[in-house]
């Protein structure tokens, strides 16, 4: 398929790159595609940012029908600018479109543009010290009608955000509340996609938990509420007397990419590993008798999230000693490293962008 590229003619001022925050300012162009049942995916192109204007009818302001990625592109320490498993974030890409209904993309292509797209925007890749330029491509159906129906037509974009450090202050534990009466997601539905209904229904719980003061909520299963699935919208994983255990992808749990990452690289280490399922009863137990060692979410935006806190009914558990665990810090320093090039990368998770 061919590319249409179109530059800006006066490039945006860049941001100072320490005092980026998360998904604020957008950099100068934007990769745009569109989806009808004669042409399929047709009319790729990379454009200045702009809006994308709709008519009020547009099914996706509706009904909800689209997916989303997320991703980060790194500066690293020999200047070379590069993204790291970009494969399977669109290989879940397609996974999600799927799941509602959404046209498949070509994925190859579709990382062909972004590769390109980066290099245009890569004086946006900011250069400070754990900052990145946050990537995320979306799907929308684009169809004006009222009634539900999976649309014909949709609008595929890519936009480009420079993030700041996820710790500007050193890396920092957070307090998380468990809830027994809001759910996320249930096995059958929807749990696996990266699609906005998900974080429409996670928005309630997580009000109550700000409002008592925690910064996340644990998720349990939505059919028995006993099993651990996720904590906001990252994967959890729990140390507990050297074993590394997280929750299996049953169908209702993202298929996290910085998951996998832990995962392989805890194989390598050694480390025992267990993807089963575990209850929240289990983990009062461990706690009870000392075992339970670590508990810290996994996601592309933080990395590694350690708890120091967990909150259940009337009891607050001090995890460990409430500070960052041992292995939270180095699968935090492993994966960071090879995304910034400090660090070898022996399993080919590196994709350079030029
Ligand atoms: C994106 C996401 C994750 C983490 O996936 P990564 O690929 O590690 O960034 C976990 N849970 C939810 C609900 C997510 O949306």
């Amino acid at each position: 398929m061919d590319l249409k590229i179109t530059k800006v003619k006066t490039p945006k001022e860049l941001p100072d790159d320490s005092k980026l925050g998360f998904g604020q300012v957008f950099s100068d162009h934007m990769f745009n595609m569109d989806y009808n049942p004669e042409q399929g995916w047709h009319n790729a192109r990379i454009e200045p940012y702009a809006s994308i204007v709709m008519d009020p009818a547009t099914m996706v302001l509706h009904y909800g029908q689209a997916v989303f990625e997320g991703l980060k592109v790194y500066r690293a320490s020999n200047g070379k600018i590069q993204l790291f498993r970009p494969d399977r974030n669109m290989a879940r890409f397609n996974r999600s479109a799927r799941l509602v209904c959404i046209p498949e993309i070509d994925e190859a292509f579709i990382l062909h543009t972004l590769k390109k797209l980066i290099s245009i925007d890569k004086e946006w890749v900011p250069r400070a010290p754990e900052t990145s330029l946050y990537v995320r491509p979306t799907i929308v159906a684009m169809d004006s009608f009222l009634g539900v129906r999976p649309s014909n037509t949709y609008r595929l974009f890519i936009i480009l955000s420079p993030v700041g450090a996820y710790y500007p202050e050193g890396f920092n534990p957070v307090k998380i509340w468990v809830t027994d009466k809001y759910v996320r997601a249930v096995r059958g539905g929807l749990g696996e996609a990266k699609t906005p209904a998900n974080y429409a229904a996670s928005l309630y719980a997580a009000e109550v938990a700000t409002k008592a003061g925690y910064s996340q909520v644990l998720w349990l299963d939505a059919v028995e509420q006993r099993y651990i699935e996720e904590v906001g919208t990252m994967n959890i994983l729990f140390v507990i007397n050297g074993e590394l255990i997280t929750p299996p992808l049953g169908g209702s749990i993202l298929h996290g990419i910085t998951r996998d990452s832990i995962l392989t690289l805890a194989r390598h280490w050694n480390i025992p590993v267990s993807e089963r399922r575990i209850t929240i009863d289990e983990v009062l137990a461990f706690h009870k008798d000392g075992s339970l060692q670590e508990i810290f979410g996994s996601g592309t935006a933080a990395v590694i999230s350690p708890v120091s806190h967990l909150a259940w009914q009337d009891q607050v558990l001090t995890v460990g000693d409430g500070r960052v665990g041992p292995m939270a810090q180095r699968f935090y320093e492993a994966i960071t490293g090879i995304q910034y090039g400090r660090a070898e990368d022996p399993f080919g998770w590196i994709v350079p962008v030029d």
